[in-house]
């Protein structure tokens, strides 16, 4: 039995944990990380930028109203407008930390981006955003001395607190080894669910643990169907796939079909800068048809590809193809997940000493689709406030009970989910191939046990499922309209034992 109140827990150093972690100071860290710092995080490999209004010509109102527009009906308008106005005073703050932004002169060097009305992506580098970002913040990170980081340390299971509540984290250590880590507060930072999809561009560990984790402490899953496709993944057969970043098609590159026929100004007026889902639709129908989808950026970007997008030009050569003078080979690929643990817009999940930010989460700001760029932001505002609350919060008295780690996946097994999901939960779904899928998660889990990433994708099947209408990045062949009234989904453990087939609530008490 243990009084514990200061420590506080991080688990994940993406760009979430990592401003969270630095702005608790000076409350005591402890930082965990599944992967070794860098390695193991979606922010690493973001490519475009992060979304603020620097420009002479833009304003926060506007960035809100865009984020609004992109969400389609669903989107928190305080979560948005919050966003909208602390953005640019998180580029400033990232710059003065070591992250290097591109400037003209005195003004920042801006991209524009699908559905949003001004150039606005604050970039490093062409498409380096993210590794250089992450790289000023991991600097900073290993000299704060109010943070101590346990790099390969993975969370496993949260630890109930016997009166109420999370009373900290059962993890992993590198090497195999169990151990009770109690604290007062925990966060979750530990970012998306692409990896439970066979065709995904985040790092394929990425699988939802998160949000198995936080549902058994009675923790609300917000949104679980709205998974963002991104429409042009490079098809190259990598796993996962690297991505062509938007702001390709920015700089004015096209989407054509295999006998070079431009696809998109027939399908939206703003063509190739439609919003992401229905750009993603459209590369999977062509693909679907047989008639192919490429990203031709010969005459847009041509011989400056390599200067100005290193990272996809790399990606391009790993597969052999010189973006110069062949057009890309693209795919829609899993991409980003709205939805996520139900918060405020503190980071708080509802659940005593149990707190959430960074993609993981969802307080509603992305609605049913998420507005290019904007995740970047999410992580640092929303983060940042977090760690605000929780350099406040009253010291909390907790005693841990008892946390099992759940059952792993054997790979096989995995790939089967994998394959189901992108097959019945991909850019269209609908009731058959949804039912079906919830009993393969069901097969599995009857021959592997409760795995968090089966628990994670019963989220999302059921959450869509339920959703009988198309709305953002959710789209069923069989409802293929909006509803009048749209309101979010919200799920817990309960819901999930009352889908078809299920035993997992049993398994988990
Ligand atoms: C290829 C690509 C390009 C993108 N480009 C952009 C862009 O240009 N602009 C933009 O705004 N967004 C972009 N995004 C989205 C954005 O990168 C992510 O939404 C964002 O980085 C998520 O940050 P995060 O901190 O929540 O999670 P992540 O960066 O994914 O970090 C998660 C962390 O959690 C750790 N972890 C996971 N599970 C556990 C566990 N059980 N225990 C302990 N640690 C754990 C991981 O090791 C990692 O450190 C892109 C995403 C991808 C995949």
């Amino acid at each position: 039995m243990q009084a514990v109140t200061r420590p506080l827990l991080i688990l994940g150093a993406g760009i979430a944990g990592l401003w969270t972690a630095l702005h608790a100071a000076p409350r005591p860290v402890i930082l965990l990380t599944g992967a070794p710092l860098g390695r193991g995080s979606s922010t690493a490999w973001a490519q475009g930028g992060v979304a603020a209004a620097l420009a002479d010509d833009d304003a926060p109102a506007l960035h809100a109203a865009d984020t609004i527009a992109a969400g389609a009906g669903l989107v928190d308008e305080d979560a948005a407008r919050l966003l909208a106005e602390a953005g640019p005073g998180e580029i400033e703050d990232l710059y003065a930390l070591g992250a290097p932004f591109e400037k003209d002169g005195e003004a920042w060097a801006l991209s524009r981006e699908a559905a949003h009305s001004r150039a606005r992506v604050a970039r490093v580098k062409g498409d380096q955003a993210g590794a250089g970002i992450l790289a000023a913040l991991i600097d900073a990170v290993r000299q704060a001395h109010h943070i101590e980081l346990r790099e390969g340390w993975r969370g496993e299971a949260l630890l109930p607190a016997r009166e109420r509540g999370c009373a900290g984290v059962l993890a992993r250590d590198p090497v195999g080894g169990l151990h009770r880590l109690e604290a007062a507060d925990t966060v979750l930072a530990t970012g998306s669910l692409g990896g439970l999809y066979a065709v995904t561009t985040t790092p394929w560990t990425s699988q939802g643990q998160a949000l198995a984790m936080a549902t058994k402490l009675g923790a609300v899953i917000r949104d679980p169907e709205f998974v963002q496709f991104h429409p042009t993944a490079i098809d190259i057969g990598r796993d996962p796939a690297p991505l062509a970043t938007e702001a390709l098609r920015g700089e004015g590159a096209i989407l054509i079909d295999r006998e070079g026929r431009r696809f998109m100004p027939d399908i939206h007026p703003d063509a190739e800068l439609a919003p992401r889902d229905i750009v993603a639709r459209a590369v999977h129908r062509q693909i679907q048809s047989g008639a192919g989808a490429f990203l031709d950026a010969r005459a847009a970007v041509g011989d400056t590809f390599p200067d100005r997008f290193p990272a996809v030009f790399r990606a391009c050569a790993s597969g052999r193809i010189d973006p110069r003078s062949q057009p890309i080979p693209v795919a829609p690929a899993a991409h980003y997940h709205m939805g996520g643990i139900e918060t405020d817009l503190d980071g708080f999940t509802g659940v005593d000493g149990l707190w959430a930010v960074g993609e993981c989460a969802s307080n509603g700001l992305h609605g049913a689709n998420r507005l290019a760029s904007n995740s970047l932001l999410d992580g640092l505002v929303f983060g940042r406030r977090a760690a605000q609350r929780l350099r406040e919060a009253a010291p909390r008295s907790i005693h841990a009970g008892h946390g099992a780690a759940a059952p792993v996946l054997p790979d096989i097994a995995l790939q089967t989910l994998r394959g189901a999901m992108a097959r019945h939960a991909g850019v269209e779904r609908d009731k058959t191939g949804l039912e079906a899928l919830l009993a393969v998660v069901d097969q599995l889990e009857t021959a592997h046990g409760p795995a968090s990433a089966l628990i994670a994708a019963r989220f999302v099947a059921l959450g869509a499922l339920r959703r009988e209408e198309s709305r953002g990045g959710h789209h069923r062949r069989d409802f293929p309209q909006p509803q009048a009234r749209p309101a979010p989904t919200r799920l817990t453990l309960a819901d999930l034992a009352q889908a078809p087939a299920n035993r997992i609530l049993e398994a988990a008490e």
